[in-house]
């Protein structure tokens, strides 16, 4: 793209030839047998990309959204579920301790975290508070010089790997009560992923859920004080939103590819389907809505980057990008006919993968909610 700079031009290059080399082989068997490409994960480490908007001083590199929303088009165009797994790590565990935690917080998690050596998760949703996360009831108690945790957490990407939760908690009564620990999973009494989860999509991603029965965690792996939560999560949100809207487009991008392939390829009536203009309006469309998807995903991440993307802007792009893709991935199967509905092509597994970004990181509903009352309310000041 004409805006990309030659860093993140490279950037690219070498996320796509790691996508093609280490997660398009395997994606269809990590889909099929439900498991989590840990080589591929381990390797994500080596090139830098585990903390790739952390401080360099930790181990990360020090970038912003264009750059992890790179890597996100990259890999989400080969495997979706390996790329939820690296985005909960990378932006939901490391970019949220990188923009919260303290220097000696930082100083203690974040380089294990940044070479691959640790796996991290983040820890929001309940299995009775998924968009009103805010109601949540996982409790934490002020305990002499611990923490005492009890509650569940639902839908955590990683959970069965998951060296170390960003995890939020309730420690008071009114609503906004919340508080933020990192929770170093490793030997911690009562900590349990007392569920897997089994998806239609995204199963290369494992997904659990957390039990904290009991479990004393040391005031020192709080994150700022007692009921900083909300403002933590906000924080944080605009870029997981970008971020995920990146899978969507890398999975658009595919589903066009693949498209203007196998038009070129299978013939029927004696002329390859390109030549049928039903055929060659579906793939003008399609690639219309990719580029469109395209210029106003990396005109939001330049902003962000800038300092300028708000809440409005990121719930515009999370609600428009994912929905999207689902439209393109099902118009992709059908210009393949049986073969697009058949696991003879990854484009069943792309619809199934891209539907999780309608829901996660907010559901679209909720997106709408947001735009709607930020502009409602703008407009009444
Ligand atoms: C594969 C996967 C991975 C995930 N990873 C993580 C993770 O790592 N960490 C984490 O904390 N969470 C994670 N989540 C949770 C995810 O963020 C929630 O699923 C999501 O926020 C929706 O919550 P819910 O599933 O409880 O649905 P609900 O909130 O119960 O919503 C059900 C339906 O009601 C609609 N709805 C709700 N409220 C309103 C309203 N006021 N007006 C109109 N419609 C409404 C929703 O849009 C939705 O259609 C993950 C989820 C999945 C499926």
């Amino acid at each position: 793209m004409w805006y990309f700079s030659e860093e993140e031009r490279q950037l690219a290059d070498v996320c796509r030839d790691f996508a093609n080399n280490e997660l398009a082989p395997l994606a269809e068997k990590h889909d099929h047998e439900e498991t989590f490409n840990m080589t591929a994960f381990k390797k994500m480490g080596e090139l830098g990309l585990l903390g790739i908007t952390a401080d360099p001083k930790f181990g990360g590199s020090g970038l912003g959204a264009t750059a992890a929303t790179i890597v996100m088009e990259e890999f989400g165009k080969v495997c979706a579920g390996s790329t939820l797994s690296y985005l909960a790590h990378s932006m939901l565990c490391v970019n949220n301790i990188s923009t919260n935690a303290s220097e000696e917080q930082k100083e203690k998690y974040l380089p294990k975290l940044i070479s691959g050596e640790h796996i991290g998760a983040m820890g929001m949703s309940e299995p009775g508070y998924g968009s009103d996360a805010v109601g949540m009831q996982c409790r934490a108690k002020a305990d002499g010089d611990f923490y005492t945790i009890n509650g569940n957490k639902m839908w955590i990407t990683n959970a069965q790997y998951a060296d170390v939760v960003y995890l939020y908690t309730r420690t008071g009564d009114n609503k906004k009560d919340l508080t933020t620990f990192i929770v170093d999973t490793k030997n911690l009494e009562g900590y349990s992923v007392s569920k897997e989860i089994h998806k239609m999509g995204m199963r290369s991603s494992p997904t659990g859920e957390l039990t904290f029965e009991n479990c004393k965690v040391p005031k020192e792996d709080r994150v700022g004080q007692e009921g900083d939560s909300v403002h933590h999560m906000m924080r944080n949100l605009e870029i997981e939103r970008l971020t995920i809207s990146g899978i969507s487009l890398g999975i658009a991008q595919a589903c066009v590819d693949q498209c203007i392939k196998y038009a070129n390829e299978r013939e029927q009536f004696g002329k390859t389907l390109g030549n049928f203009q039903l055929i060659q309006k579906m793939i003008a469309e399609m690639a219309t809505e990719v580029e469109m998807m395209r210029t106003f995903l990396y005109d939001s991440c330049k902003l962000w980057d800038e300092g300028k993307v708000d809440n409005t802007r990121a719930a515009m792009v999370k609600l428009q990008l994912p929905k999207m893709a689902t439209k393109i991935a099902l118009d992709a199967i059908q210009l393949h006919g049986g073969y697009g509905y058949s696991r003879e092509f990854p484009l069943e597994r792309m619809m199934r993968d891209n539907k999780l970004n309608e829901i996660g990181a907010g559901t679209n509903e909720v997106m709408i909610m947001i735009i709607a009352k930020n502009l409602l309310k703008e407009a009444s000041k």
